[in-house]
């Protein structure tokens, strides 16, 4: 029940209506019964820096952020945490009792406890990560924090494979397609596979004892990790990170820690509306 002292949560990003995240976050509020209420806002491009204005006028208690803004609020922000800064990139924003604005980045630790619900323990892995977006930036700064022995940046375009593989420090490379092969653990970080069935990868480099992770969520079971199990490997899908990015903003914003199975659970519900 929406009252006086329900407070406010918000994804702000263009385009925003297509977001998971208000049928995520307001499905673990009404099972905590926590009294927050979180809604999607269309923010302009260019405009993050005034709805974080409007965020510290309003009493906005916490924001997601996503395309194109994440840049622009970590530059907006009062403060913000080592994750963020290093990507230049936040996600999430805690308005906090001072007033001001803390930035953090949810992404790359939410891919790990992703990794680590399914009982994979990165620390030591070799890793191929295709792809090097902002995602891909997240995961291999995530995985190099989190003691990755080698990390391979396979990407089409040269230049951002560098800024991404320079991330993970002495463990980061630029690969070619080949490393997928020699990697313990593959993660799908291009938008490759995204609403129909293409590969990102040439799937005979996938093989038993790897694990492949998508963080394509839509479909849920993308082709390449149909492919991936037929060959022998366990496979990760995309929601884990979803789902576990949010666990973290929503302990960011209240303090209480949500239920990621109810948050998931939503989100299936929600994708299977849409297909
Ligand atoms: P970006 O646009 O920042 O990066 C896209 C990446 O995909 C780049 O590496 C790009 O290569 C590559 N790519 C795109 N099209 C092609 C193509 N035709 N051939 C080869 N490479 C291609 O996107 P994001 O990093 O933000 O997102 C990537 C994916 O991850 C999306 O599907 C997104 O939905 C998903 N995602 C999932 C999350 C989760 O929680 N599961 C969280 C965030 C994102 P190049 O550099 O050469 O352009």
């Amino acid at each position: 029940m929406i009252s006086g002292s329900t407070r406010l949560a918000a994804v702000i990003g263009s385009p925003v209506r297509h977001s998971l995240s208000p049928a995520i976050h307001n499905a673990a509020f009404e099972a905590a019964g926590v009294d927050w209420v979180y809604v999607a806002l269309e923010v302009v491009p260019g405009a993050a820096t005034a709805a974080l204005a409007a965020m510290r006028a309003l009493g906005i208690g916490g924001l997601s952020v996503t395309m194109p803004h994440k840049e622009e609020v970590a530059g907006a922000v009062d403060v913000l945490d080592p994750a963020a800064a290093a990507l230049g990139s936040a996600n999430t924003v805690v308005l906090q009792p001072d007033g001001r604005s803390a930035g953090y980045s949810t992404d790359g630790a939410g891919f790990i406890a992703s990794l680590v619900d399914a009982g994979v323990d990165p620390h030591g892995l070799a890793v191929a990560v295709i792809g090097a977006g902002g995602a891909a930036r997240a995961v291999i700064d995530a995985l190099a924090r989190g003691g990755a022995s080698r990390i391979d940046v396979v990407n089409r375009s040269a230049d951002r494979a560098d800024v991404a593989a320079a991330l993970a420090g002495p463990v980061g490379h630029v690969a070619d397609p080949a490393a997928i092969a020699r990697a313990d653990l593959v993660v799908n970080a291009t938008s490759i596979g995204m609403g129909n069935a293409d590969l990102p990868c040439d799937v005979d480099l996938v093989h038993a004892g790897q694990c492949v992770v998508d963080l394509v969520y839509h479909p849920l079971d993308t082709a390449l990790l149909a492919a991936a199990r037929r060959r022998g490997a366990r496979t990760i899908d995309g929601l884990g990170m979803l789902v576990h990015q949010a666990v973290l903003q929503q302990q960011l914003w209240t303090g209480i820690t949500p239920d990621p199975t109810v948050m998931r659970a939503a989100a299936e519900r929600e994708l299977r509306t849409r297909s």
